[in-house]
Formats: C-alpha cells, structure tokens, sequence
C-alpha cells in the first residue's frame, strides 16, 4: 500500500496525552498488571489472557529506518508465502508495512481470500488473530507479533462469568416460561456476541444457538436474532448492543445491564422476564472517552461540523452526534463528502488521524482532545513485526495463535450464521417481537 507520513504523537490542537508512558516502547509495559498506556491502562487483565515473553535485545536497539528496512526485506524474501494485516487503529509505521488495511472482520476476511499465503501476520489484537485462525483454511497459520496485544473489552466478558450467567438464566426461564403459548416455539433467550470476543464466547454462542455480530451488521443480527429467541443476551459491549437495539425501537427499560460480579446480574427476576435484550457490563476503553461536552465544544468551534461516532460509544454520545457508524462506515463517509467538509469524528485516533492525512481536502479531528490510542494496538511495534518476520525467513513460527478444535467448530458456526443472516432474515416488529 501507499506509504502515508507518521504523523505525530501529538497533533496541533491536541492538549497532550492521556499516559506518559506512551513515550515507552511497548516492551517496557508488557509484563506490566494492566494493558500498558492508553485508554485501557487502568483496566484489569483477566487470569489466563496470553502474556509476550521477551523481544530478543537486538529488536528493541534499532533505529525506525533500520526497523523498516528489516521489515521491507523479510517480507521481500517471503513473497507470497505471507500476508500482513494491519488494523484501522494501528500506527502509521506498522501500516506501512500492511498489505490489507480495514476492521477485524474485513481482515479476517481477506485472510481467507489469499490462501496462497502459508502465514497471516495479524497486526491487531488478539480476538482478531483467533477469528483469522478460526476462518482460515488450515495450511494458514496466524501469528499475532506481540501476544500481549489482547482487547480490554473482549477480557470483559470471559467464558467463566458467561457460563455462570447462562445457567443462572436458563434456569430462571425455565420456571418464568413454563405458561408461553405452546404456539411460541422461539427459544427463551439467546446469546449474540459482537466480534470483539474471545473465540471461546463465539464458540459458546455457535453451541447455543447463537451468532456473532460487527458494528456493521448488528442491526440484521439482532433481527435475526428476535425471530428465534423471545430474549437475546448480547456480550460483551453494552453501548453497542444498547445502541443498536433502542434504534430499532427496543425500549431502554427492556435492556437490562448483566454485572457478572452480582447474583442474576445485578437484576430482579420481573425485569429479566420483561428484558428484550441483557447488556452484559463491558464497554471499550477508547470509545468511552467520548462526550456530549466534547460534541458541544466542537459544534461552538466548528460551525457546520458533521459529528460522527462509533456505536461504541454511550448512548448520550451516539444521540447527540450526526450519525453514528463502523469504522468501515466512517472511512466511506469521509471519503464520499464534498471537498471542504469539516468532521469532528469519536474513533480511536490513529484511524483519526490517518483519515486527516489521506483527505487533506477536509478538515478531519478527533472528538477527544486528549491523544489517546487504544492502547492494546500501541502493544504492535515495527520491533515485534521485524523479529517475527524475520524468524519466518529462518523458517521458525512465533507467536501462533491457534484457537483449539473444539472451540473452532462452535466459533465458525456462529460466525457461518453471521454471514447467512441477512437484513430481514424473519420479519420482526420494532420490539422485536414476531409477527
Ligand atoms: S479500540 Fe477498544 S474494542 Fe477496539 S481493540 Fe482497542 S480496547 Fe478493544
């Protein structure tokens, strides 16, 4: 692709940084309690989420130009035999290096479509890495260069504190169910799990029944999801499930929060009768910075600005912006405006930025003017991608991420029925309800 210039850490306008240490380098944080600087630094990493061992000394001593050339020739030597993805939020001087660019699905995608490719080199984070080994043919193998790359949000939600919740309301439906009309053959409730997961929550949505959903397609899903089920238990981003279900009418009062730490979630059994969907209590680090504040201040500097959000982003944030969209939605909205428009955007800042560089005809910033990248993504330094391509041309694999059999089977299934769904899958009514 197209070399874009590293824009600086800092950009005009900006009032500095949300850590300090993000003047580190990646290894100096890696074995550190929590995600390392950014936004997710104060969040808790879960017992078991994979840790990186130790980057050989030579890769943290190199220059950025020696970094790069490294990198340009490792992958020269490789030709076909490997494939680079790079994330829409990560750096500038890991993207360079990308032969695809786009959003966790459409990457996970692509990697299926360059099956000549015996290795994907996923620079993301570790859900991604799992969802490419689970959708690739096998001759593939995924490595992630920094196994510490992981997603706060996704560690939000783990297979322990999902299981626990599922028997917690099967069991309550059980009872309150007991008089459904005999005619109602939809199950009692059923699990939906956006991509930002682990390939553990998706393979124990593919068991019951259930799906996982994008940013994109959570609208669809969640219609298909209505005609099956009476209830749908969505994990693990309450905001983007709370988003999508009010705007297709599901009143607030029929979307319970789930808190794993409390019995029923938090919740009376009247109200998980009457929920429409359960919003399990995860959020994305990034996207909660966002504020209707910072929306207003834009709108008193920028008159005429055009506001749009991802639907990570709280509800008051999502209304009080012009639109709100994937990243894939936000990328396409930029490059279809008229020359001139101004865009005050609630994404992480690398896209942010990114964006700003490739369409100098706008005037591009970002929502919160404290620089603040997730700070999973920050984990992928051109130190880590240089010493796994490079151990490649040697012909040894680092870092495979390999999702076990058994949590395949059930993960593809529940990303096979994400690509069967279609909008309009089943009628159903604004609440949900079928007709
Ligand atoms: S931006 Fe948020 S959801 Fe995306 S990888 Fe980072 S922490 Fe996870």
């Amino acid at each position: 692709m197209t070399s874009l210039p590293t824009l600086p850490l800092v950009p005009p306008g900006a009032r500095g940084t949300c850590d300090t240490d993000l003047a580190l380098d990646p290894w100096q944080v890696d074995t550190r309690p929590g995600y390392g600087p950014g936004a997710s630094a104060a969040d808790p990493i879960p017992p078991g989420a994979p840790r990186q061992g130790g980057l050989p000394e030579l890769y943290k001593r190199l220059g950025d130009e020696e970094l790069r050339r490294r990198i340009v020739a490792a992958k020269q030597a490789l030709g076909e035999r490997v494939v680079v993805l790079g994330h829409f939020y990560q750096r500038d001087e890991v993207i360079d290096h990308a032969d695809v660019v786009g959003d966790s699905f459409q990457l996970a995608r692509a990697a299926t479509e360059r099956t000549e490719a015996e290795t994907i080199v996923f620079c993301g984070v570790h859900f991604m890495a799992e969802t490419a080994d689970v959708l690739s043919p096998g001759h593939q193998r995924v490595i992630l260069p920094n196994l510490a790359a992981g997603c706060s949000m996704a560690d939000m939600a783990t297979i322990e504190d999902v299981e626990a919740a599922w028997s917690q309301l099967t069991e309550l439906y059980a009872g309150q169910d007991a008089d459904v009309d005999p005619e109602d053959t939809r199950l009692p409730v059923l699990p939906v799990t956006y991509m930002n997961s682990s390939a553990a929550i998706k393979a124990f949505c593919g068991h019951h029944g259930g799906i996982v959903c994008t940013s994109s397609n959570a609208r669809s899903v969640l219609d298909w999801a209505f005609a099956r089920a009476r209830r749908v238990i969505f994990f693990p981003d309450q905001h983007l499930g709370r988003n999508t279900a009010r705007a297709m009418g599901v009143p607030l009062e029929a979307m319970p929060v789930w808190n794993p730490r409390e019995p029923l979630g938090g919740n009376d059994p009247q109200s998980l009768h009457d929920a429409r969907v359960i919003l399990w209590q995860g959020f994305c680090s990034v996207h909660k910075r966002f504020t209707v504040e910072q929306i207003d201040r834009a709108r008193a500097e920028h008159p005429g600005v055009r506001i749009i959000v991802h639907p990570e982003c709280s509800m008051e944030v999502v209304d009080a912006a012009d639109e709100s969209g994937s990243t894939d939605h936000i990328t396409k909205a930029v490059a279809a405006a008229e020359p001139g428009t101004t865009f005050g955007i609630g994404t992480e800042i690398n896209l942010v930025r990114r964006l700003a560089a490739q369409y100098p005809q706008h005037t591009i910033f970002c929502l919160d003017p404290v620089v603040c990248p997730c700070s999973t993504m920050y984990r992928i330094h051109p130190g880590y991608l240089a010493w796994v391509l490079e151990r490649l041309v040697d012909g040894e694999t680092v870092n495979q991420v390999q999702v076990p059999p058994e949590v395949q089977d059930g993960s593809r299934l529940a990303l096979e029925r994400m690509l069967a769904c279609r909008a309009g899958d089943r009628p159903a009514d604004a609440t949900g309800r079928s007709s």
